[in-house]
């Protein structure tokens, strides 16, 4: 593969390549705002040709040995990093991302698959016992069967790549369903399922937005559906669901970061700047709103105001520290929170703009002295945008922090051991830092709650979720 060359849009369907339709689908370079590729919108008849791909290949990946299913996805793992810098660019001519994170992305992604090999190989049952004599209980885990999985544009590999390697280690068969904003690195991606041994249909991709989105989260022959989204999307495809079948669902959130008066604050400012304006800011567990005690709130207004305004902001081939947001609804959606948060009594101290250049851009941005009430402080803005609330109390704090649907990650800067365990244990949320701003590893559980969603990736808990318990209740005496 060269660097620049963009896949031709097709459906893998059955280990083909077929035609998923007309190109309807303009994929945009948001540096530039020039189309780079365009793909279709995959109806329901071709949703189901995967979908039946996937159940026809089920029965014999299923019987796979779990240590055959490793050693594809060990080879799965070399193949894509002999390819990180063609899949890196990919990413960033179409979601903006500066190449260096880009990289890094497909380095993790190849560590997923390496992950998920070996946990492969360590799923073990229990023996229960019975109150009868000569009768024993197995619990044994199996495969939950044809998985479908919807994916955002954010971070267009890996949040396939931790519910692929998942469900192949599990057993399961797939379909694929990108973003329609990122569809080239996921096509590249699927590529290299043949090479790496995978046999045809036990990972199918269908390209497309909306329709592809609706026809294979309502498809009826589904056995588990795995989304990463939007909150709105995640509670349309809920509705949608044909059946009873487990949903794995991970949405927005809009995530809180305390900093005390014990904190260092020279840590909890370079946190702030990693989980707040990494990838433009367009992440899951990007920080979002902070609170800071007031007597460090100056302190850390400061040096923060410093170091966002010494980002450099450019066209991530370039690898600048922060790229264009990915689209106009971003742009536009972080300018509407900035000018409430202004008009509910906030005030910039950097940024505070779209950047007037092709392309969609927002000037990295502080708010500060922004009130509760202000939708910066209560939704998820999933931009370089960052606002801060001076508070008072521990209670105060936690009150505030816990106040939103959001339960996905929460990071507190604090050096009192006091503070970290009382504040640590009260934060609804599935993840918490404390004095770092790494709230999900590849080889713990990371989930959210509440309007976060519910089920887990990453861990042996993300292995868990594509495989179904069976208790084998057997009678060895007469
Ligand atoms: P984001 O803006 O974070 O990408 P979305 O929820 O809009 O979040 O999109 C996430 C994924 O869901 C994308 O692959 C998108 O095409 C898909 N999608 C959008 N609407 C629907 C829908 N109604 N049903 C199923 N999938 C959808």
């Amino acid at each position: 593969m060269t660097a620049t060359d963009f896949p031709a849009a097709r459906n893998l369907v059955g280990g083909e390549w077929v035609d998923g339709g007309p190109l309807v689908l303009d994929v945009i370079d948001p540096a530039t705002g020039d189309a780079v590729t365009r793909i279709p919108d995959t109806d329901t008849a071709g949703v189901d040709a995967a979908v039946a791909a996937a159940r026809a290949a089920l029965p014999a990946w299923r019987k796979t040995s779990e240590f055959e299913r490793a050693r594809l996805l060990h080879a799965l793992a070399n193949l894509v990093r002999d390819d990180i810098d063609p899949l890196a660019e990919l990413i960033t001519r179409e979601m903006g991302k500066p190449i260096g994170e880009a990289r890094g992305e497909v380095r993790k992604l190849a560590d997923a698959f390496d992950y998920y090999a070996e946990e492969a190989v360590r799923v073990y049952g229990e023996t229960i016992p019975n109150e009868q004599a000569g009768v024993t209980s197995i619990v044994r885990y199996e495969p939950i069967g044809v998985v479908g999985a919807i994916t955002p544009w954010n971070y267009p590999l890996e949040l396939i790549g931790w519910k692929l390697a998942a469900a192949l280690a599990a057993g399961c068969t797939i379909v694929v369903k990108p973003s329609e904003y990122t569809p080239s690195s996921a096509l590249c991606l699927f590529k290299l399922l043949a090479p790496a041994g995978f046999p045809p249909g036990v990972a199918n991709l269908v390209l497309g937005a909306g329709t592809a989105g609706r026809a294979l989260a309502s498809h009826a022959d589904l056995d588990k559906l795995a989304f990463t989204g939007s909150t709105a999307t995640g509670a349309a495809i809920t509705r949608s669901l044909a059946k009873a079948v487990p949903a794995s669902m991970e949405l927005g959130g809009s995530c809180p970061l305390i900093v005390t008066g014990s904190a260092d604050i020279d840590e909890a400012v370079a946190g702030c700047l990693r989980r707040g304006f990494r990838n433009a800011g367009q992440i899951c567990i990007a920080i979002n709103r902070v609170y800071v005690h007031r007597s460090v709130h100056a302190e850390f207004v400061e040096k923060l105001t410093a170091a966002v305004a010494g980002l450099t902001l450019g066209p991530g081939t370039e690898d600048p520290d922060v790229g264009p947001v990915t689209n106009a609804e971003i742009r536009d959606r972080c300018a509407a929170h900035v000018e409430q948060a202004v008009a509910d009594g906030a005030r910039i101290t950097t940024g505070g703009t779209p950047v007037e250049r092709a392309g969609t851009w927002f000037a990295p941005t502080v708010v500060d002295d922004v009130p509760a009430s202000t939708p910066l402080a209560q939704q998820e803005t999933f931009g370089p945008v960052v606002g801060i609330t001076p508070y008072d109390t521990t209670a105060e704090v936690v009150e505030l922090a816990n106040a939103t649907e959001a339960g996905l990650a929460a990071y507190l800067y604090a050096l009192d051991l006091e503070e970290v365990f009382t504040i640590g244990h009260a934060l609804d949320f599935g993840n918490v830092a404390v004095n770092n701003p790494d709230a999900g590893i590849m080889n713990a559980p990371y989930g959210g709650r509440k309007g976060s969603g519910h089920g887990y990736e990453h861990g042996r808990e993300g292995l868990h979720g594509y495989l179904q318990i069976k208790h084998l209740r057997i009678r060895y005496q007469r």
